[in-house]
């Protein structure tokens, strides 16, 4: 084995996970190769950043670089019924710092994932794009490395103690390993595009996420974002959105437009933008973090139905905690399974408190409202869930909404596969 091909890590795919994780290994002084399939800049969904991101975006030193950014900046999210009426705008600095976490933005992925690549590769680590992992390479049990197909047809094998899985809801490892689980009820599909010059909020609401209801609790979503493009997308039950055999992106976005009277009035003034998109992959968990010499980090690990825009938090929350972990690994020299039992147990928690959110936010007769009227405190702690800071205990807050909807028990999933 050619030693220019032998790293301390390797990480697959170059997205949010894949680029915090190899920035935190590389600053750490590790020998990192990163492997990713496309061309940056590529095209990605994922668009709203939730308050929490800013812990890892701080710790990867990018916050000045967002401040400097043409990002729009998100102070608020609100809520809207098929009727058109509109909640009191959900602004986070009533309850956080109004200089750090309360302020978040709504991102162009291509622009902001090329930030991270770029950030990542002036940190030392090796860059390959174009490159698409095709196998793990194992010996005696462990994973030792991948093989993997350059631009130009040629297959490399590079090795390493410890590979990082970044690869996103496509799940390189969990899907060949047959760890990939789905989720018992949360199978929405989600239709999306854009448009250019549609209607938005003066002043700081501007760049405020709309969650705005379709009937038989589906939703779109409503980020505007810079260069007054707005990213807006309808999720809901295939069978729903399907009704009546219509199939085709473009016609079942514009039938469920009709249906929320403030999504058509925002866009009326607006110019449909680029292609429909259409994803039906919606929320799965890895039943492993990882096993030998394997750790699974952001949507390879768990992605969530992004109702709550929970996707680029835990991404980048998982990326530096993995790359944390994995120096600890790599100075111990010791990959071994159980060194990653405490980041699966904070990466489950976390995904397991948004998820009931997620599961409470689906049932017809849920409301925040109704909770809060009842137990005005349980403001405080949806907002904590809702903004992202999703390992504390909560079962407070889930005892309160079980008095008005079911919620699922944790999965018991995720913790690495034993030796
Ligand atoms: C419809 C929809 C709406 C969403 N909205 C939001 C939102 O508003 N806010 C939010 O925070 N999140 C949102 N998300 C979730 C968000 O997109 C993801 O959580 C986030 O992109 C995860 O980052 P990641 O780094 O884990 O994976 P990704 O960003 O998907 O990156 C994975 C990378 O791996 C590369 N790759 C894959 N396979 C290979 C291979 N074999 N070899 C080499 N490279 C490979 C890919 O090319 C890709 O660049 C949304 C998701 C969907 C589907």
């Amino acid at each position: 084995m050619n030693s220019e091909n032998t790293y301390d890590a390797i990480v697959i795919g170059g997205g949010p996970s894949g680029s915090s994780s190899s920035y935190i290994l590389s600053e750490h002084g590790h020998r990192v190769l990163l492997l990713e399939r496309e061309k940056f800049p590529r095209y990605h969904i994922g668009e709203s950043m939730i308050p929490f991101t800013y812990g890892p975006m701080e710790r990867l030193g990018l916050i000045p670089r967002m401040r400097q950014s043409h990002f729009v900046k998100k102070y608020s999210v609100i809520f809207i019924s098929p009727n058109g009426k509109v909640s009191t705008p959900f602004y986070f600095f009533n309850r956080y710092d109004r200089d750090t976490v309360a302020q978040t933005w709504q991102v162009l992925r291509s622009e902001l994932d090329q930030m991270l690549l770029d950030h990542t590769r002036s940190k030392g680590t090796t860059v390959k794009e174009e490159t698409t992992v095709k196998e793990l390479l194992r010996e005696d049990g462990r994973v030792v490395g991948v093989r993997a197909q350059h631009k130009d047809g040629s297959v490399v094998e590079y090795r390493a103690p410890i590979t990082l899985d970044c690869t996103g809801k496509e799940a390189f490892a969990a899907v060949r390993n047959g760890w990939r689980t789905p989720d018992p009820y949360l199978n929405k599909v989600a239709v999306w595009t854009y448009y250019k010059g549609s209607k938005r909020e003066p002043g700081i609401d501007e760049g405020q996420t709309a969650v705005a209801y379709v009937p038989e609790k589906g939703w779109f979503w409503h980020i505007p974002q810079h260069d007054d493009m707005v990213s807006v997308g309808v999720v809901a039950e295939g069978k729903y959105l399907t009704r009546g055999g219509v199939r085709e992106p473009k016609d079942i976005f514009h039938r469920e437009v009709e249906q929320n009277v403030w999504i058509k009035e925002h866009l009326a003034t607006g110019q449909q933008v680029g292609p429909y998109y259409l994803t039906s992959e919606y929320t799965q968990h890895a039943r492993h973090c990882g096993s030998a010499g394997l750790l699974l980090v952001g949507d390879a690990f768990a992605f969530l139905d992004p109702v709550f825009s929970s996707g680029l938090m835990l991404a980048l929350k998982s990326g530096v905690f993995a790359g944390d972990e994995v120096h600890q690994a790599i100075v111990a020299k010791d990959f071994s399974p159980a060194r990653f039992t405490h980041y699966a147990t904070t990466m489950r928690q976390g995904v397991e408190n948004m998820r009931k959110l997620v599961y409470a936010f689906y049932e017809p007769k849920f409301s925040f409202k109704d909770v809060i009227v009842k137990y005005p405190e349980a403001a405080g702690e949806i907002t904590d869930c809702l903004s992202g800071d999703v390992n504390k205990d909560f079962e407070p807050l889930w005892r309160k909404i079980r008095e008005f909807v079911p919620l699922p028990d944790d999965l018991p999933l995720g913790q690495p596969l034993a030796n």
